[in-house]
């Protein structure tokens, strides 16, 4: 099973995503956290994703789509995994199918994790990561209008899009995911 757990920065992707991956045995990968890990550990993958993601800017497609496509290569990865932050535009998206379908799989949920606006922002500023001031947040969040929300319809097209409400707490939003998978 290939999930794919979609929203704008702050819905609680991650959250949701660790979740899954825990209590369904599937393993999770966070570009995010990957691209975090890279900056803090120095690698030459770090330095050259810095100024982007501290700039709430998206990191090129070239090196993300690298990254997922050298972690679903692993034998860890080939009963399924859950993809967090992952793909945010629409040439990543279309990478990810070549990548699958090279492996004669595909995508088989898009979870799109729906959360007001307001609260957002209210959930960023309390998690107070490096890349959550409210300057980088007003950036992430005008890239994600512009490069990432048209997904929604990309996968809407071909039937795999999935949106569950996201504004309330974490084990509730939770249920209702699980409830869409059990379903596929
Ligand atoms: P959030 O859950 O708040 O959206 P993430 O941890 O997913 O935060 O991402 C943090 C930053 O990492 C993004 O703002 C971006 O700079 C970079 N990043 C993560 N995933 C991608 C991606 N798929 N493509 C490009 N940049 C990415």
């Amino acid at each position: 099973m290939i999930l794919v757990v979609f929203g704008a920065p702050g819905v609680g992707k991650g959250t949701q995503a660790e979740l899954l991956s825990k209590r369904r045995a599937i393993p999770h990968l966070s570009t995010g956290a990957a691209l975090r890990q890279a900056i803090a550990e120095k690698t030459g993958l770090g330095i050259t994703a810095k100024e982007f993601v501290e700039a709430g800017r998206l990191v090129p497609d070239e090196i993300v789509t690298g990254i997922v496509k050298e972690t679903l290569e692993h034998d860890e990865y080939k009963s399924g995994c859950i993809l967090d932050g992952f793909p945010r535009t629409k040439a990543q998206a279309e990478a990810l199918d070549a990548i699958l379908q090279a492996q004669g799989r595909a995508v088989s949920c898009v979870i799109n994790v729906d959360v007001k606006s307001d609260e957002i922002v209210r959930r960023m500023l309390n998690r107070g990561r490096q890349d959550d001031t409210e300057e980088i947040i007003r950036e992430r969040l005008a890239v994600y209008e512009n490069s990432t929300f048209p997904l929604l319809e990309y996968y809407k097209q071909r039937g795999k899009l999935c949106t569950v409400d996201g504004n309330s707490d974490v084990e509730e939003v939770y249920g209702k995911i699980e409830k869409v998978i059990n379903n596929l």
